[in-house]
């Protein structure tokens, strides 16, 4: 709202170091006000933090693509891989989540909810064990919080646990019911939550702010950050690398 009020120009924190701070500030108090895991906040000390994206469509395009750098990164950066890299969804999860699938050029799976329409961890833990058995490299899973459809769930413990014991991306799409977990009796939704590498909601929905605010945390900022960093001489300033530059 200021950036857009006052015309503030953020790309890099010299431009605004005010527009950076305030940006960073205010994606710790809404991660404290939905009861987001330390590891999300700026003021935890760690590699996590939040960064305002245009669209939920967005921000699972940018977990895709940080999930895909850190894969590849464990994988001696083995470009040739990319083509047998495999994500999941469950066949409720919004169109975009697809779509970042093919944008960012890998197989995304849809795969079958249960009769209450959630996704259920025993579904995607089988489907991994057949792709693993066909030399397919599972990478990236979206649960998601709220359906378009029918504001169902995806069972996070489960998909959470799954996700941890292969060592999955772990991207949480709470596109629209997301704000409601800033009520104590709502949160018990977000249980899992600890499991997720990236968390997405949208402010400019149910918490009525100015489109475009597509809230995005990741727990590790560096597979996204560095794995896509270009470092031109006209955005270089002196104080890089100790406080985030947006772009
Ligand atoms: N995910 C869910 C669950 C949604 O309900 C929606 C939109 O309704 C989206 C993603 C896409 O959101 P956006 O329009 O911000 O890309």
């Amino acid at each position: 709202m200021m950036s857009g009020a006052l015309a503030v120009i953020g790309f890099t924190w010299i431009a605004s170091p005010a527009c950076t701070e305030l940006e960073m500030q205010m994606m710790d108090w809404l991660a404290k006000m939905l009861h987001l895991p330390q590891h999300f906040l700026f003021s935890s000390g760690g590699k996590g933090g939040g960064v305002i994206q245009g669209t939920a469509s967005e921000a699972t395009f940018v977990a895709l693509l940080g999930a895909r750098s850190k894969t590849l990164a464990q994988n001696d950066n083995n470009k040739q891989l990319l083509t047998k890299l495999v994500a999941y969804a469950s066949d409720q999860s919004h169109s975009s989540v697809e779509r970042a699938g093919l944008l960012g050029a890998v197989q995304m799976k849809l795969l079958p909810s249960d009769e209450s329409l959630s996704l259920r961890g025993d579904v995607l833990r089988e489907q991994i064990k057949k792709d693993r058995a066909n030399g397919l490299i599972p990478f990236f899973v979206v649960a998601t919080l709220g359906t378009t459809n029918t504001c169902a769930f995806d069972n996070l413990v489960e998909v959470g646990t799954v996700c941890e014991e292969e060592n999955l991306w772990l991207h949480i799409d709470a596109a629209f019911a997301g704000s409601a977990f800033i009520c104590p009796e709502f949160r018990h939704h977000l249980n899992g939550v600890e499991y997720a590498s990236s968390f997405n909601m949208n402010p400019h929905k149910w918490l009525l702010i100015n489109f475009d605010c597509s809230t995005l945390w990741i727990k590790n900022t560096e597979y996204i950050v560095d794995a896509f960093n270009v470092n031109p001489v006209y955005l270089r300033h002196d104080n890089q690398g100790q406080i985030p530059d947006y772009r």
